[in-house]
């Protein structure tokens, strides 16, 4: 009966929806169907669902190691299965907003969020505004499930890696640049949110459908400006890494975000 048991336990199927899974998101254009295709190239098997948002499962591509099996050696079947993990991404705007809220709502597998911006539309005030409301509602959605949560010790810690995309344009920011700036963008995010809810506060003076203000202010109160920092609170810690997805003849460099996926795994 051991033999069997043992049998069952280290080949035990892990069926793809109990694996880790990273949601990518962001805005349009920032390179998530490129780092989708990327990601296949370590590919195990494919699959469309019917809800839109394609779904890559994947291997950590050497040499990165999986946070939970540094100490295992490759060969090791608990050290591939721990290599292994699903990318969820999602059509680029409008929708998926709710669809990533959705996720969020029921996040039991989700190990962390990328967002992928473009370094170098971050440059503008278009794309830099664009992609600062876009953060700005995921990482509020995940303050919302930490200060609703029921248990005492709070939800599952979700981490978000900003995947700084497109360093190889030359008008790129550096993703320090990024972090201050999708900093400032957010504060004023913030801001002007804070303000059109006191406005429609105010115009419905009965009082009885009022929003709860706080409850709609990411991070911090007081009149301070937003940094991810703030996050850690929530159980979100926030990095901004750069990378690039596809250049030239050689194609890109993501390893710092390989490496971001590693500790999550
Ligand atoms: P999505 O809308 O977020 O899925 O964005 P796509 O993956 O479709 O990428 C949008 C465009 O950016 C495509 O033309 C890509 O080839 C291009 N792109 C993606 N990654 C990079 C990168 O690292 N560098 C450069 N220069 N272009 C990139």
């Amino acid at each position: 009966v051991l033999p069997i048991l043992l049998h069952t336990f280290l080949y035990r199927k892990v069926t793809p929806t109990n694996l880790p899974t990273f949601l990518l998101v962001g805005p349009s254009g920032s390179g998530k169907t490129a780092f989708t295709t990327l990601t296949e190239r370590n590919t195990v098997t494919q699959t469309h669902t019917s809800t839109a948002p394609l779904t890559v499962e994947a291997l950590l591509p050497s040499p990165h190691v999986p946070a939970s099996s540094h100490y295992r050696s490759a060969g090791d079947p608990a050290y591939e299965r721990s290599r292994r993990f699903l990318l969820l991404d999602t059509p680029g705007h409008g929708k998926l907003r709710h669809f990533a809220t959705a996720q969020l709502a029921n996040p039991a597998h989700v190990k962390g969020i990328i967002f992928v911006v473009d370094a170098a539309a971050i440059a503008e005030e278009a794309g830099l505004n664009e992609a600062a409301s876009y953060l700005h509602d995921v990482l509020l959605s995940l303050q919302k499930r930490y200060t609703e949560s029921k248990t005492s010790k709070g939800p599952k810690e979700i981490p978000v890696l900003v995947a700084a995309n497109k360093m190889d344009l030359f008008t790129a920011l550096p993703a320090s640049l990024v972090k201050v700036q999708l900093e400032k963008a957010i504060s004023e995010v913030r801001n002007s949110r804070a303000k059109a809810l006191r406005d429609a506060g105010a115009a419905l003076s009965g009082g009885e459908d009022e929003v709860d203000e706080e409850k709609e202010w990411l991070g911090e109160g007081g009149e301070g400006a937003f940094e991810f920092e703030q996050m850690r609170e929530i159980g979100t810690n926030v990095g901004v890494l750069g990378g690039n997805v596809v250049s030239g003849k050689e194609g890109g460099d993501v390893n710092a975000w390989w490496a971001w996926v590693g500790e999550q795994l």
